[in-house]
């Protein structure tokens, strides 16, 4: 069971499939985050100095090159992701390769995202032409994989920019097929060594047949 009661409440009312089942994350894998998060930063006087893996300590004001503290960082985040509507836009390739993939098994999105901003990712989403079940969730995401998957045996694949995430489904289901994806590029020098499994993929275009192959679609 997800460890988020939440979580576990929409992964119940999920139909239960048995085909091989893919697990997306969104921010990043099917959506644009960090460019339009820069902008929405901009807007505000704001700037992100990509000195390292975090928000926290790396968005400065333009004009103090002050650092924002924590909550005030969680305030941003959730500004933008109440006005995502207004800022996000597809990572390139996504939807297409995500439709090529989802006749023979079941798409299943995991955004780790306040429960509140739900149904208008839902929206947001929708409108962009990814029509899978959204699941939110904030507690770890392996957990949730593993009550994805159910009783059965079936192939698993999940896909994510961030590395502790990865880890987090490897802890909880052994044998996943693991991907890094992250549309952004520049911020992938800043990431630590990928754990060992991980597959990265640079988009969707070298990602979607690995995937394929891994489910055996
Ligand atoms: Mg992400």
């Amino acid at each position: 069971m997800s460890e988020d009661p939440e979580t576990a409440r929409q992964i119940a009312e999920l139909a239960r499939d048995t085909r091989p089942l893919l697990v997306l994350d969104v921010d990043e894998v099917l959506l644009e985050f960090m460019v339009p998060f820069m902008r929405f930063l901009d807007a505000q006087g704001l700037v992100f100095l990509a000195k390292s893996f975090r928000l926290t300590g790396n968005i400065v004001e333009q004009k103090t090159q002050i650092p924002l503290e924590q909550a005030a960082v969680s305030d941003l985040l959730d500004g933008f992701f109440h006005a995502q509507r207004e800022w996000q836009t597809p990572a390139m390739g996504a939807a297409d390769a995500v439709a090529g993939l989802a006749g023979n098994a079941e798409i299943v999105m995991l955004t780790a995202m306040p429960h509140r901003h739900r149904d208008i990712r839902r929206m947001h989403l929708d409108a962009l032409g990814f029509p899978y079940p959204l699941l939110t969730t904030e507690a770890a995401k392996g957990p949730a994989l593993r009550q994805l998957r159910g009783e059965t045996r079936r192939p698993v694949a999940f896909v994510d920019d961030i590395p502790h995430n990865l880890v987090s489904v490897r802890d909880a289901v052994a044998d996943a097929h693991l991907f890094n994806l992250m549309s952004y590029r520049e911020m992938r020098r800043l990431l630590p060594p990928m754990p060992e499994g991980i597959v990265i993929a640079n988009d969707w275009a070298e990602a979607a047949p690995k995937i394929a192959a891994a489910l055996g679609l």
